[in-house]
């Protein structure tokens, strides 16, 4: 049986702020925002019910729990409030929901339409015109009686996951100028199909035919079926412009933490002739440099510093100066157990037992320390794998670089390019997979209290603000 169902998604901007932000990552994204207006704290944005009485508690929550697995699940945002809308909020920037039904043929500019909502886009103290205090509507034709009907699901869970994303500054993916669809329907505002390029519009790498903002996603244009998630794009776009990262002073071609807390580096500046570079360590404000250069470098759980130079050297820090250690590494690596290892000259698998490098077999040209003395490498093909029990046993993806951090957790810089400049994705292990966190680097370190710093391929560094 053949049931149409047409899923009309209306932005409704009302007042365009033209002007610029500077960026920290340009050209870093999948997506299609609006960088006018943003809001000023992205880990409390308000949201509000105008009448949650129209719609049964049950419904109300379904749509709270969709946009915290999806936007809070996958992208930097956190949203605050979910009560009903006091007299304050409707003279500040907070979105203000109003669930509306649409009768059987509802007309909406000129279209008889089935679902449809409305928001502002991006942060607004003022409704969308002729909709009384609210800045997002969500009406769908559901008997919200009947709400547990999936098919009903679905429609609403979408339509909230896009207009959410409006008033999060994601613009109509379908309305870039490079995009490959146009959708053709007659009797719907122009301004929701034609292609923007207006100021403040940001296009942000290849148009991206899966996001949840695409008219032409046909995930998004029927109530059945498939469920209602944010691509890929969405998350990076998201991220994009809610700064997920904050940019630290100085450069980097690598970075490594302590579970003391230190955070090391080996920097950009050239140290004698063969490739080595300076090394230093964060005071907290700045990088204080701390003799010698080297390639490579790692951090014991007590601080302890470790590095291997461009010729292959092994040093560990004792004191104020660097000692030299037997063998010879390409890489080295510190686990939350306090093991050391490095990738050998020969690439095999090394780990310190305080006198000599024990082989644990196999190749790698990466390596991280790991949880509890399993450490994970990536090899020449860029495949990764991870210690388990004596044998190496190869997880999902491909990686560029590899880290852990003391808290368990597992990330990598991707293979897949982000931007044109040389930066890739950035995952992290959820036990099966590989979950996208937005942003892209070349290199990962995880600190102490589970912030990821990352170094671009421009040789920036940045920390999270959050925890992903
Ligand atoms: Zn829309």
């Amino acid at each position: 049986m053949k049931r149409p169902l047409i899923l009309i998604l209306l932005l409704f901007k009302v007042s365009v702020v033209a002007g610029c932000r500077s960026r920290n990552e340009s050209s870093d994204a999948k997506g299609f925002v609006y960088t006018g207006k943003t809001w000023k704290d992205s880990q409390h944005i308000p949201i509000c019910w105008l009448n949650p009485e129209t719609a049964v508690p049950e419904v109300r929550d379904d749509l709270k729990l969709i946009i915290q697995q999806q936007y809070e699940g996958r992208t930097g945002v956190r949203f605050v409030g979910w009560q009903t809308c006091g007299a304050e909020d409707l003279t500040k920037e907070v979105i203000r929901v109003r669930f509306s039904q649409a009768p059987q043929g509802t007309v909406d500019g000129g279209l008889t339409i089935s679902s449809a909502g409305r928001s502002i886009l991006g942060p607004a103290s003022t409704a969308v015109p002729g909709e009384a205090n609210a800045t997002l509507i969500i009406r769908v034709k559901l008997d919200w009686n009947n709400y547990s009907l999936e098919s009903n699901r679905w429609t609403g869970r979408k339509v909230f996951l896009h207009e959410v994303g409006h008033a999060i500054g994601l613009a109509h993916e379908h309305q870039r100028d490079d995009s490959s669809c146009h959708p053709q329907i007659d009797g719907l505002n122009p301004g929701n199909v034609e292609p923007i390029t207006a100021p403040g519009y940001v296009k942000i790498s290849a148009y991206d035919a899966l996001s949840v903002m695409n008219y032409c996603n046909n995930s998004y244009s029927s109530s059945e079926g498939i469920d209602a998630t944010i691509s890929v794009g969405d998350v990076q776009a998201v991220n994009y412009l809610h700064d997920l990262f904050s940019e630290v002073a100085g450069n980097a071609k690598e970075i490594a933490t302590g579970a003391d807390g230190s955070v090391w580096i080996i920097g950009t500046d050239p140290v004698g002739a063969n490739g080595d570079f300076g090394i230093y360590k964060w005071d907290g404000s700045t990088w204080q440099n701390q003799g010698g250069g080297a390639a490579h470098i790692a951090v014991a759980p007590n601080g302890v510093a470790w590095i291997v130079n461009s010729i292959g050297e092994i040093f560990r820090r004792e004191g104020a100066t660097w000692a030299h250690m037997p063998g010879a590494g390409k890489d080295i690596a510190a686990g939350s157990d306090g093991s050391i290892y490095v990738i050998g000259g020969d690439s095999g698998i090394y780990k310190w037992d305080n006198t000599t490098w024990q082989n644990y077999g196999g190749q790698a040209t990466n390596i991280a320390g790991g949880h509890n003395g399993n450490p994970w490498v990536v090899n020449s093909e860029h495949q990764i794998f991870q210690l388990q029990g004596s044998a190496w046993v190869q997880q999902p993806g491909l990686a560029n670089d590899i880290a852990t951090g003391s808290d368990g957790s597992v990330w990598v810089t991707g293979t897949d390019p982000v931007g044109v400049n040389g930066n890739f994705g950035i995952y992290k292990w959820d036990g099966s997979t590989w979950q996208n966190q937005g942003g892209s680097g070349i290199k990962i370190a995880v600190d102490r209290n589970g912030l990821l710093w990352k170094i671009s391929s421009s040789n920036n560094i940045f920390l999270a603000k959050r925890l992903f």
